[in-house]
């Protein structure tokens, strides 16, 4: 059997979804489960939403409006006005309104969990009814009891034994009757709570379903033509891999390339399922085949670039050498505000981080690590990192800017600056 991943940008529109049957159209005869995420920009929105509803916000009920008119507009190109759908839709978004009447719970990530899900629950039951109106027969699924995690709402960590068991029982004999949809991004918890995986969590669905269904290859379909040397939107002349080895994706991913959400290749790694990126605009094309054994030819470095990055500066109060103790607490107070450090360089009297700037967290872990050491950083700045980099590659990157860190190993280069 095979899996399917369509991002928010694939469905964003009437045509998107009719591109989509068009696609799936090609692999009647094959067992496929389709794992679809919300609509164009729709998590972005619901997330508005969320913000609006816990701030007690006038403009809230404006937002939802806005949402649900976006996928009314586009139904309405799909179906006629009587079809099912319309009540399926509108019966999931009633879930909205029934929360937005309520005092908000004092948890935001659950609250924020069991509104923005709603993306996906919509997003799937319109692509599945197109589906089936194009007779391309399908059963719809709840990806919520099947992907279970725990509690940690915005970030349910998978319990992989339970999910394992859900689906491997479930899933098979519906691809007996046809195709199977199904949401990316969430979970459900023991207590039948809506969860969801980190922001782009779709991609990492497909492995999980793909991984516990043991199947041939997981395809994401993307609006690009496959793994790319660098971001098309930041950097001219890109170059696409025919191949890629796991190991080569999981590091650029983990520098943050975001063509992958990151997660998403352990699972597949670990029993060896190809991962394919295509273009959902050329279904025909190759695209990126990521998989074991491949040793890949970099014609060009690849080049990762982070934004809004914050590089900080720590020393401590009484000018003492920065030393083991030292990082062990320091690091444990990164750890503790959930702040991911994307590089970092160590001296006698200073340690610095760069890292990603996210309000709420950022002045949290300046405020815990201040009380013990003495912090600066400077915000707006660039993380660059090169692999496979050349001799030139880096002066040539960065020509004309003001390097603040630079790192480099055998392999890798970073360069922060402003
Ligand atoms: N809809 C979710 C998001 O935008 C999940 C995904 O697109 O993969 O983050
Ligand atoms: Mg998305």
């Amino acid at each position: 059997m095979l899996v399917f991943k369509f991002g928010g940008a694939s469905v964003k529109d009437a045509d998107g979804i009719i591109n989509l049957a068009r696609v799936v159209d090609g692999y009647k005869q094959q067992q496929l489960l389709i794992v679809v995420s919300a609509m164009g920009k729709t998590t972005n929105a619901l997330e508005a939403l969320t913000r609006a509803y816990v701030d007690g916000t006038q403009n809230m009920h404006a937002l939802f409006e806005d949402i649900k008119q976006y996928h009314y507009n586009i139904m309405s190109e799909l179906f006629e006005a009587s079809h099912q759908v319309f009540d399926d839709v509108a019966n999931t978004f009633v879930e909205i309104d029934w929360m937005i009447e309520e005092e908000p719970h004092d948890d935001y990530d659950f609250i924020y969990d069991q509104i923005v899900s709603i993306g996906e629950l919509v997003s799937t039951r319109i692509v599945s009814a197109f589906l089936n109106l194009k007779e391309l027969k399908n059963q719809w699924a709840d990806a919520r009891g099947l992907v279970h995690t725990d509690n940690t709402y915005r970030e349910g960590k998978v319990i992989w034994d339970k999910t394992r068991e859900s689906i491997s029982k479930s899933i098979p004999q519906l691809l007996d009757k046809g195709f199977v949809v199904t949401q990316g991004f969430l979970g459900g918890t023991s207590e039948n709570f809506t969860t969801t995986l980190g922001r782009e969590g779709s991609d990492y669905t497909a492995s999980i379903f793909a991984s516990c269904l043991h199947a041939e290859s997981v395809t994401i379909w993307k609006d690009v033509p496959g793994v790319l040397n660098a971001d098309p939107k930041h950097f001219a002349d890109t170059v696409k891999f025919d191949e890629l080895s796991y190991n080569e994706a999981i590091e650029m991913t983990f520098y943050g390339a975001t063509v992958i959400h990151p997660k998403t290749i352990k699972p597949l790694q670990n029993v060896n399922i190809p991962l394919l990126v295509k273009p959902f605009t050329d279904p025909d094309a190759t695209g990126t085949i990521i998989a074991e054994n491949i040793i890949p030819v970099f014609k060009k470095p690849v080049i990762i670039l982070k934004q809004q990055q914050t590089l900080v500066s720590i020393s401590a109060k009484d000018y003492s050498f920065i030393g083991e103790n030292h990082l062990s607490d320091i690091f444990g107070r990164f750890a503790a505000n959930q702040i991911k450090i994307n590089t970092m360089q160590n001296s006698a009297l200073s340690f610095s981080a760069c890292v990603d700037h996210k309000e709420e967290w950022f002045d949290r872990l300046i405020a815990a690590l201040s009380y013990n050491y003495r912090v600066r950083y400077n915000t707006g700045l660039s993380l660059l990192t090169v692999r496979h980099y050349g001799e030139n590659t880096l002066k040539e990157l960065t020509s004309g800017k003001t390097v603040l860190l630079e790192q480099f190993s055998r392999n890798t280069a970073q360069v922060v600056y402003k």
